[in-house]
């Protein structure tokens, strides 16, 4: 049977998605195969298909038994022969479905990394005729991948152990969502994979539109959670949040705004968990707030919206988490709302993780000290904390404890109750390298540092993440991304949101910090902008109604060297740099010119009428001051001549007099100043 013939029979099927064929001949020629696929991609397919068609039986090894029930549910009832041997099932029903592997039943096992290691499975195995072996989530057997399982890291030597027993190559697949170079190279050396065929691919998820809000406060954060997820109309959202404290308080604010929600994390029970992810599934409530426990093995197709508050821990966990969203096919949003202090609070939950030398070498000196017989009990993780001369946290005590377990100091098992951590094993020959502690955080800082680097790029987010796993790729811009769209109707690139902010500060004499400027370009009437009259001048409120907030528009500008900060003793006043400046003249320029001007020199042009306008105003007020017997500055003051005949040309002529003057001297001198400027040439 051809690979179509099987794809339509299994399957049900006319066509193969993208790549799935090339990567499924590999497999049928007998390579073995790294292939790097999002999730909701048609990955399953590229192993199931094969499976059907090769001699013997596959297995499949994945982390999660709930992954593998689904995958197994998913093909119940078609022609595909799936079982799973898992840690739930009785005694009994193992048996069965060990002697129904035995008589050829199954074509796919899907069974846990714990299992395929044991000595006793293994020697099973040897006699089991095998077509290949499948890694699920492959990234797990890589220390750098973010989650990383012990077990998963000594898959690759039982298989050669099998090899050896059975004297004959076994054929290998490692499949996995996000995967990185250096964690490719590193599933490729763990897994033993020979001469592989690797496979990236998929990246691309044109119906995804990334876009990420700086927001200044909680009470923006709030706002803008609020803004978008009242805009669901149909469909679910996740919110992902970093800790299970800030899910239940994002829980809480959610709900005091009236959008029903459930969550999801790592301290309810089981059966909590189960209820409210299947209120989620079956849409009776719409919007779950969870931490990025959740979501591994959920495919629910019509997400229409994943929103992080606070920063996603990495580039490859975020494609994850946001590529939930639109796996129907049809369009949704991915935003990230982020905030100054988030790069704090991660840093914080990264200095929770790794351990320092002092404390890891008093945990490796306080086990090694025990007495023999003692060495196996279990370890009180807040106890140990308590006495540890260091400043710790029993999640410190229990990530040294691991880390201690990655060099076969110990192995660990679950210990009586929670706190407490079980030792099956220590071996007092070994050592610990605390140098693969410090390799460890240096990776996950880089992450932290990317995903920064995603948040405040100015660039077309799609193709940012696309290039963070294939640097090689030629795709063009998604056009739907915040970025995209900010920069689309500009002329040579600005927006006209930018236009706005470099009007601002330049016609403010760049005299100002960053703090009134984004005020002012947010619109905000804080006594601080009206006493500066920046209120005043053409740009002020630009980002009022706009989806990137002054905040954020500075940032970026300032990330895109249009704007800078000054050097001043006293204070940082926001300036033009010199690109800013002459794209600000060139737009002038090109402004003037759509509105029936000639081009050219287009911008002095407009510089002279300006100066021009500004005589004729202090002309018109030293007229009106001697007919009305008063100062000229009762009239209207220098400054508010400067402010009119600067915008003059750029605003609606009524609404800057107004504002400038106020109703009653704009009612008494309007119309006088507008026929004096029109008579400027
Ligand atoms: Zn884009």
């Amino acid at each position: 049977m051809t690979p179509k013939a099987a794809l339509k029979q299994y399957f049900g099927y006319e066509e193969f998605r993208d790549g799935q064929a090339e990567i499924i001949s590999a497999v049928l020629d007998g390579r073995d195969v790294l292939a790097v696929r999002p999730t909701g991609s048609g990955k399953t397919l590229c192993f199931q298909l094969p499976a059907m068609l090769m001699k013997g039986v596959t297995f499949v090894v994945s982390p999660l038994i709930s992954l593998m029930q689904d995958q197994v549910d998913e093909v119940a009832g078609t022609e595909v022969l799936a079982t799973l041997l898992n840690s739930q099932i009785s005694t009994h029903e193992y048996a069965q479905r060990i002697r129904e592997i035995e008589q050829g039943k199954y074509k796919i096992v899907y069974l846990a990394p714990e299992r395929l290691t044991q000595d006793k499975f293994l020697f099973w195995l040897r006699k089991i005729p095998l077509s290949m072996v499948v890694v699920d989530e492959a990234h797990c057997v890589s220390q750098w991948g973010s989650d990383f399982r012990f077990s998963y890291a000594q898959i690759g030597h039982a298989l050669d152990r099998l090899a050896s027993i059975r004297k004959q190559k076994i054929q290998r697949m490692a499949l996995s969502a996000s995967v990185t170079g250096e964690v490719q190279t590193d599933i490729r050396n763990k897994l033993n994979l020979f001469h592989p065929q690797v496979y990236l691919g998929g990246f691309n998820r044109p119906n995804l539109r990334y876009r990420t809000v700086f927001c200044a406060s909680n009470e923006g954060r709030r706002h803008h959670l609020d803004r978008f997820l009242k805009r669901l109309s149909s469909g679910s959202a996740i919110v992902y949040c970093i800790s299970i404290k800030e899910v239940e308080r994002i829980r809480g604010i959610l709900l005091q705004l009236g959008h029903p929600v459930t969550i999801y994390h790592g301290r309810l029970s089981a059966k909590e968990r189960e209820a409210y992810q299947q209120q989620w599934m079956s849409g009776e409530v719409k919007i779950i707030v969870a931490t990025n426990a959740f979501g591994m093995g959920i495919n629910k197709p019509d997400v229409r919206m994943v929103v992080h508050v606070g920063y996603p821990s990495s580039p490859e966990d975020y494609v994850q988490e946001a590529g939930r969203a639109g796996r129907d096919g049809l369009n949704a949003d991915c935003i990230v709302l982020w905030a100054k202090q988030d790069t704090l609070i991660q840093n914080m939950l990264l200095d929770n993780r790794f351990p320092s030398q002092e404390l890891m070498a008093w945990a490796f000196a306080r086990l090694h000290n025990r007495p023999e017989e003692k060495r196996s009990m279990p370890v009180s993780l807040m106890d140990w904390a308590k006495h540890s001369p260091y400043e710790a946290t029993p999640s410190l005590i229990e990530q040294s404890l691991r880390f201690l377990e990655q060099q076969n100091v110990l192995s660990l098992k679950r210990g009586p109750r929670p706190g407490l951590m079980g030792i099956a094993s220590y071996n007092p020959e070994a050592q610990f390298d605390y140098g693969v502690v410090q390799t460890r955080y240096a990776k996950a800082d880089k992450r932290l540092r990317q995903i920064k680097q995603y948040i405040e790029a100015v660039e077309c987010r799609a193709v940012k993440l696309v290039k963070h796993f294939d640097s090689e790729t030629k795709m063009g811009i998604c056009g739907v991304c915040d970025n995209c769209i900010d920069s689309q109707g500009t002329v040579d690139g600005l927006s006209s949101l930018e236009m706005s902010a470099l009007h601002l500060v330049h016609s403010t004499k760049q005299r100002f910090g960053r703090a009134k400027i984004r005020m002012a370009l947010d619109g905000e009437l804080d006594p601080k902008v009206l006493a500066s009259k920046l209120h005043l001048y053409t740009g002020f409120g630009a980002c009022e109604n706009a989806a990137t907030k002054a905040s954020s528009l500075i940032q970026q500008m300032l990330g895109k060297k249009l704007l800078r900060l000054t050097v001043e003793p006293k204070y940082q006043a926001l300036a033009l740099t010199d690109l800013g400046y002459r794209l600000l003249r060139e737009n002038y320029a090109a402004v003037h010119a759509s509105k029936g001007g000639n081009g050219g020199d287009a911008t002095a042009k407009l510089e002279a009428r300006t100066n021009k306008s500004f005589q004729a105003l202090l002309n018109l007020r030293a007229e009106l001051a001697e007919g009305y017997g008063v100062s000229v500055d009762q009239i209207w003051s220098r400054k508010e001549a400067e402010i009119i005949a600067d915008g003059y040309d750029t605003e609606d002529p009524d609404e800057i007099i107004g504002k400038v003057l106020g109703a009653d001297r704009a009612v008494q001198f309007g119309f006088r100043i507008v026929v004096s400027l029109q008579a400027v040439g």
